[in-house]
């Protein structure tokens, strides 16, 4: 990335209407709620509006998506051919295919811009036909992408800009061939948008290939969950993490939570164990199909269900903007993952927390984390739950076996019996009054930084206190 040009300087706070998008733009802007632009969009927009190639190092939850669709709206505005295939996003998942084309329509409800989401798992025919109308933009995932391309559906001929989008996720994903083959069919000269938390050498490669001087937009460090993410610990033996999640559960607050896990066996039991309980739970994982997840998806949106159960991949594509809570029934086993999954909550500016469950096998795991965040995450005990020997027949049953079999660090034992609390902690993260129950209809907040509630949440937990000094 030799040839990436310096960021530009932080810009001062600038506003939307400071960046010189078009009124019918700015009038859908302001419809959505967003008073001003987010650092990505700060810095991103202007370039892209100038027809630069840029390389936004930027997470899911930054306001990324605006920052490509608004500047991209823009230019097509300037030009003629309406109705062609003009601007071409490719996503890791259907989810986000999906969920950009919605930033898109939502955008640009004033312009006369059409876009399409083209992804696999559902019929083609209402594809066919949308494509047929014309359109103005696509965001497709791969395969389904060329599906079309190969039956003469989609004709790239007036191509000016091409977004990559989680370029890092669409490499784990396997997609690099058929991102290969979608480049070798677009037009040489055109804008190209490439957006990755992460930069392996197959990204750096792609872009020495294909990008013409671009600018090169860094937001937030890596490894840093945004910051307006409360994390928090909870040690606790395996046996017991069922009992204590449904305690936490049940706290007041607790309006509408993701909750992680590392299989899809045991996303499934776990949806079973809660419903059990009385919850109203939506599951999303790998195997279930595309109607499943949209309608789980739509459930949890809407509040109709205030749990969401899924694991890594088929959270990627979740865009939620009111997550109140991000639980880890598993400590993820790379920082990365759970810079991720914490990243589900806070989204833009808003502020959420993050709760880990940590039997004492677990602790190598938060011992890495801790150490690339460069600090220790609160621990926090309640001192009314009983931490004592399994609930075998109950929450043993479902959450007795460690699904990704050992973790990759020795010392600690596989078993569940980690000490119990040592430090009292107090019941904090939201009030701690167990009222209200899981089940009632979510409360649409957007939870502002330094807009009141939930600030001054000090952890009140123990710091550290289990000899991890972060590096
Ligand atoms: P993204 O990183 O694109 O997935 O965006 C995360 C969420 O932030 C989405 O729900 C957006 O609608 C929202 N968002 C994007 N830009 C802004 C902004 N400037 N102010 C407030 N929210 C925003």
């Amino acid at each position: 990335m030799n040839d990436a040009a310096a960021p530009p300087p932080p810009p001062e706070s600038p506003k939307f209407t400071d960046l010189g998008l078009h009124p019918d733009l700015l009038r859908a802007v302001q419809d959505m709620g967003f008073e001003r632009p987010t650092p990505i969009q700060a810095q991103g927009i202007p370039p892209v509006m100038a027809g630069r190639d840029v390389i936004g190092c930027a997470q899911t939850g930054t306001g990324k998506t605006a920052a490509f669709v608004l500047p991209i709206l823009h230019r097509l505005l300037q030009g003629v051919s309406r109705g062609r295939v003009r601007a071409l996003v490719v996503e890791p998942t259907r989810e986000l295919a999906l969920q950009s084309i919605e930033e898109l329509r939502a955008l640009g409800k004033y312009v006369p811009l059409k876009g399409a989401a083209i992804f696999g798992g559902v019929p083609m025919d209402p594809q066919i036909r949308a494509l047929a109308q014309g359109v103005d933009v696509i965001s497709a995932t791969p395969g389904r992408l060329l599906d079309h391309v190969y039956s003469g559906r989609i004709d790239f001929g007036d191509l000016q800009v091409l977004v990559l989008d989680e370029a890092d996720r669409m490499l784990d994903m396997g997609f690099f061939p058929d991102i290969t083959r979608i480049i070798s069919l677009l037009p040489p000269k055109r804008q190209n948008l490439l957006y990755s938390a992460t930069m392996p050498q197959p990204i750096l490669d792609l872009i020495r290939g294909m990008l013409r001087d671009p600018l090169m937009i860094q937001v937030g460090q890596r490894s840093a969950p945004a910051t307006g993410v409360r994390q928090t610990l909870y040690p606790v033996p395996r046996p017991r993490k069922l009992d204590l999640l449904t305690r936490l559960l049940r706290q007041d607050g607790m309006d509408s939570v993701l909750i992680f896990t590392r299989t899809k066996i045991f996303a499934d039991r776990l949806t079973r164990s809660l419903t059990e309980r009385g919850f109203r739970v939506s599951v999303m994982h790998g195997d279930r199909s595309q109607s499943q997840r949209l309608r789980a998806l739509d459930q949890f949106r809407r509040g109709r269900n205030s749990i969401m159960v899924a694991t890594d991949i088929a959270a990627r594509g979740i865009d939620i903007e009111d997550i109140s809570h991000v639980v880890n029934y598993d400590v993820p086993h790379t920082p990365e993952n759970y810079v991720h999954r914490i990243g589900r909550t806070a989204r833009a500016e808003a502020t959420g927390d993050a709760v880990t469950l940590v039997d004492a096998s677990e602790e190598p795991f938060v011992t890495d984390i801790e150490r690339a965040l460069g600090r220790q995450v609160p621990r926090v005990t309640l001192p009314d739950f009983d931490y004592g020997p399994a609930d075998h027949a109950g929450a043993a049953r479902h959450a007795g076996r460690h699904p990704g079999g050992h973790p990759r660090h020795g010392p600690h034992g596989g078993h569940g019996h980690h000490a119990p609390p040592r430090h009292g902690g107090h019941p904090q993260h939201g009030p701690g009054h167990p009222q209200g129950g899981p089940g009632g209809g979510r409360r649409r907040r957007r939870r502002r930084r330094g807009g009141g509630s939930g600030q001054g949440h000090a952890p009140h937990g123990h710091h550290g206190g289990h000899g991890h000094a972060p590096a």
